[in-house]
């Protein structure tokens, strides 16, 4: 077992400084106010580390761990936080390591697609160095001015294009990393096909932090499409929009992306939304399309004859890049505006297959009344991916009793409909306890081994991922 006191020896925090280097004291920090910044993440759960490490190379991280594996003291990797599962939460205490510091993009190759970054590089100032090679990375989640590489590459977290161009398993070529021993090891290569070992890559990527710390990631990039555009679908209800969805999804024009959100999204939105929508407005769609430039207005004929039915109310095109902003600035504002509306928010980001986005909304509607709870959806419907939002007021007995109970039924929902609990947050110390739902005891006793064979003293991000079996 891991250390579970607060306290760390002392024996251990000086052996931290001399592997960071004696002399720079800011790299261990151990006042509790220093600490502090690092016991929560977006989950809003808090526990406090004893100390915190912001190493700043691989061979610094190596060094740390061998340190932590000799004292047998846990560590929670962190990127910025910003996770909405408690993945970076330390629940046992013990050390917090923050790639923070690990934040330079080593190369950009243009002729191979390829850039090479350290963890700690946060999304956006990636797309921004990009920009002018003419590329970009495609997991864009909406925390990208905020979230680093190393914390989407844990969580495989994604974002709207990830419809058309994938996830961080679909974008990485392969990975620097240091095991819970303090080994360094190499995944992947260079090359877009390499068929040599077992495809570590694909199995670091989404482990949330609890295999190996990831230092560095070989990226694979893609170019940008010389046109694009953003189109606004308003229907008079959810099961119209729904539809609409599975009809484009069948269509040979694939969109960059399709966001939806419903009525009590729309609602949150209120003043917010720039350009009105039709009074009898029940569903959203946001559609973003890229490609050649003479192909595009072909692309967006083929979506909007597939977005055509008796319940489409208005059908609008942003006329500029300064348009589309406008248009997407309510969908991105969506996610913190939630927190305003109640104080307590479950938010969830269920996925089923597109076809039964119908059956899931009506159902969610049902869920809604039965339990008297506010429930927000929005998401990326070309994935099957919604956000469910179950608001309510934690100094209400009734309202907090009602949001768990109608969490478990929202679950229960969604793998009846053959879908998945979690599309791109992960699971981390939040939904840990509903993994068993989904799958089955053997397969979990696959993936149990894996982590005992890499993590022989559970001391990398323990007690999460996986259903409590002893209070780990
Ligand atoms: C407003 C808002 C919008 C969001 N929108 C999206 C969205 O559209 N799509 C989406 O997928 N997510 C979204 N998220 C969730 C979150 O931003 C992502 O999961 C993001 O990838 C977390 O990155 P981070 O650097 O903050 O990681 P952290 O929160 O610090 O860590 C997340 C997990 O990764 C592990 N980890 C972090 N760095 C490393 C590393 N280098 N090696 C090993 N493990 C590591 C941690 O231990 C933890 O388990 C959103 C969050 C917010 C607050």
């Amino acid at each position: 077992m891991s250390r579970t006191s607060p306290d760390l020896p002392a024996a251990f925090i000086e052996q931290l400084r001399i592997v960071s280097g004696q002399h720079q004291q800011r790299k261990i920090l151990t006042d509790p106010a220093d600490c502090w910044a690092y016991s929560y993440d977006n989950s809003r759960g808090r526990s406090l580390p004893a100390a915190v490490a912001l190493p700043e190379s691989t061979a610094e991280v190596a060094a740390i761990m061998a340190a932590c594996a000799e004292h047998r003291i846990a560590v929670c990797p962190r990127g910025r936080g910003t996770g909405t599962t408690g993945g970076a939460i330390p629940p046992q205490g013990g050390l917090a390591l923050s790639l923070e510091r690990m934040n330079r993009i080593l190369s950009v190759d243009p002729a191979n697609r390829v850039a090479i970054v350290e963890a700690g590089v946060i999304n956006q100032d990636l797309q921004n160095h990009l920009q002018p090679h003419g590329f970009f990375w495609p997991p864009d989640p909406t925390s990208a001015a905020f979230s680093t590489i190393g914390g989407n590459l844990a969580c495989n977290a994604a974002g709207p294009r990830a419809l058309k161009y994938g996830t961080p398993r679909d974008n990485t070529l392969g990975l620097t990393a240091v095991t819970p021993q303090g080994k360094i090891i190499r995944t992947g290569s260079y090359t877009t096909k390499s068929v040599v070992g077992l495809d570590l890559t694909r199995l670091l990527i989404g482990s949330e932090g609890t295999l190996a710390i990831i230092t560095e990631a070989t990226l694979l990039l893609t170019p940008i499409a010389p046109a694009e555009t953003t189109l606004r679908a308003s229907y008079a209800s959810m099961k119209e929009a729904a539809a609409a969805v599975s009809r484009i999804m069948a269509q040979a024009c694939q969109p960059r992306a399709i966001e939806f959100m419903d009525s009590g999204a729309i609602r949150a939105l209120g003043e917010l939304e720039q350009n009105p929508l039709p009074e009898q407005t029940r569903a959203l769609l946001l559609i973003d399309v890229d490609g050649a430039v003479n192909g595009l207005q072909e692309s967006v004929d083929a979506i909007k004859a597939a977005a055509q039915s008796a319940g489409l109310l208005e059908w609008l095109r942003a006329g500029s890049a300064k348009e589309a902003a406008i248009l997407w600035q309510s969908r991105k504002a969506l996610s913190p505006l939630l927190r305003k509306l109640a104080p307590g928010k479950i938010n969830e980001d269920i996925v089923v297959p597109v076809s039964r986005m119908a059956e899931l909304l009506d159902a969610l509607e049902r869920l809604a009344g039965q339990h008297q709870l506010l429930i927000v959806n929005y998401g990326h419907a070309g994935n099957g991916n919604i956000h469910v939002n179950l608001l309510y007021d934690p100094a209400d007995e009734r309202q907090t009793a009602a949001a768990n109970k109608c969490l478990a039924e929202v679950f229960e929902l969604t793998l009846s409909l053959g879908g998945s609990l979690s599309g791109e947050h992960g699971i981390g110390l939040a939904k840990r306890n509903f993994v068993d739902l989904e799958i089955d005891t053997e397969t979990l006793a696959v993936m149990r081994g894996i982590k005992s064979q890499m993590d022989p003293l559970n001391i990398l991000n323990p007690g999460k991922m996986y259903p409590d079996q002893s209070g780990d």
